[in-house]
């Protein structure tokens, strides 16, 4: 016999005993979306390869080795989006999003993104991200909203104990300038760097920073700060001063950079230390060279995007509220096969009164019916024989209290909306 298929590696089915808190998580993502007058964009799951490819960029980690990138029947090289800035731009673009008048655009999605990586906890082949981005504006007090938006979003959520932490990885203007330095700094220590981090140093040494081996060669480079021009260290001046007016404690860590090279300016995460080595719950910044990149006009933007398993994860480790799981406010229970139809149409009826209502298909006895009723967390049994239908009516109880009381058919629902505390 050959053994049952499996879920590929990396990959996770979201059980129902989970399945419940990403509907509210996904609810209160919505939701701050909206108290922050963010619109919702789906966009499509797959893209031409060549917009990750130069909008993501070619030397970052997710297009060299993590992409899942397929020829399709028309001989078309299509990917599997590993991430949606890219894509969000290119909407915007194609469809001439902007708001008249040099206010930004304001976009959120939520979706599967797909790269291939080692898998470990909280670090998938498939993930979900929420992303929020603001397209069409320069100014920093919008860098400040896309990171205020995160912090609202985790707030919201009850996440505790995250720490901010902000850079600026400069501009096209004074980038070169420090790129340069970078190298000059690193090329006298190369023997001493990872394989990966050599094969980087005139690719994309920025990138260096970021490498988990190579710390301390790291905690000696020139610092961006002293790079930094005008412009750039002005515009990252007000951001944090916006942060720290509305109370943010967040941490200025210069070996920020990201891994995807269209970032300018602003760049950002928040971190949990309940996740062990993927620290990061979201990550973002500044793109203003995106949409060039992937052959637009210049856009400026700006945006983040939230890993929605690791929050998850870190809500859980943080016991944090994910509502109430929803639970059945009727079980209909039938002592007699005779009567089974009547208690079809009684289901049905509490049903389209707005009630979370089932009943057993199995063909228990009462005692195995009622078993099912308590099980299955229901605040009410509503049992209905040959007796009660004869008298026109339906025995209702209450499965907290264990008492029960006889309820014309007609009142059913609204008892049991009563007792689940619903009306
Ligand atoms: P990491 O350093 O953990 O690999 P990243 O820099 O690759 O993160 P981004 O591209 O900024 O991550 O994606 C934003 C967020 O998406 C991350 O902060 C994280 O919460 C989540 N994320 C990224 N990759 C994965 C993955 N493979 N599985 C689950 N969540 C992920
Ligand atoms: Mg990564």
């Amino acid at each position: 016999m050959s053994e049952s298929i499996k879920g590929p590696r990396g990959v996770r089915d979201i059980l129902p005993d989970e399945s419940w808190k990403w509907a509210y998580v996904l609810g209160r993502a919505a939701e701050t979306a909206g108290r922050f007058n963010y619109s919702e964009v789906r966009l499509p799951i797959f893209e031409h390869t060549e917009l990750f490819s130069r909008g993501v960029g070619d030397t970052t980690d997710i297009v060299e080795k993590e992409m899942y990138t397929f020829t399709d029947k028309g001989d078309r090289s299509i990917t599997l989006r590993p991430e949606m800035t890219a894509g969000m731009m290119r909407s915007y673009v194609e469809h001439s999003l902007g708001v008249p008048g040099g206010n930004p655009a304001k976009l959120w999605g939520a979706g599967p993104m797909f790269r291939y990586e080692r898998p470990q906890k909280g670090r998938y082949r498939q993930f979900w991200q929420l992303d929020y981005e603001e397209i069409g504006s320069e100014s920093p007090l919008v860098d400040a909203e896309v990171i205020m938006t995160a912090i609202e979003l985790f707030r919201t959520l009850g996440m505790r104990n995250l720490e901010v932490v902000i850079n600026s990885v400069g501009c096209p203007k004074c980038r070169p300038v420090y790129r340069e330095k970078l190298i000059g700094y690193l090329q006298g220590r190369c023997d001493e760097l990872c394989d990966t981090c050599k094969s980087r140093l005139q690719r994309n040494p920025l990138r260096v920073l970021d490498c988990k081996e190579d710390r301390e060669i790291v905690a000696g480079a020139p610092d961006i700060f002293d790079s930094l021009c005008d412009e750039c260290a002005e515009h990252f001046n007000t951001v944090t001063a916006a942060l720290t007016r509305l109370g943010v404690k967040y941490t200025l860590d210069k070996t920020l950079v990201r891994g995807l090279d269209y970032y300018t300016k602003t760049a950002f995460e928040v971190k949990s230390g309940d996740l062990g080595a993927q620290s990061a719950v979201c990550g973002g910044g500044r793109y203003d060279n995106l949409a060039e990149a992937i052959g637009g006009p210049h856009v400026p933007g700006v945006g983040f995007a939230a890993g929605l398993d690791r929050v998850i994860l870190v809500m859980g480790e943080q016991g944090c509220s994910f509502g109430a799981q929803p639970a059945l406010d009727a079980y209909v229970v039938c002592p007699d096969d005779s009567a089974r139809l009547n208690a079809v149409e009684l289901l049905y009826a509490l049903r389209r009164a707005g009630l979370k209502a089932d009943m057993d298909y199995a063909g228990r006895g009462m005692k195995g019916q009622m078993k099912t009723a308590v099980a299955s967390g229901a605040k009410a049994a509503c049992i209905l024989g040959g007796d009660e239908i004869a008298r026109g009516v339906v025995a209702v109880r209450d499965l907290s209290a264990a008492a029960q009381e006889e309820v014309p058919l007609a009142d059913v629902p609204v008892r049991v909306a009563s007792l689940a505390g619903k009306r």
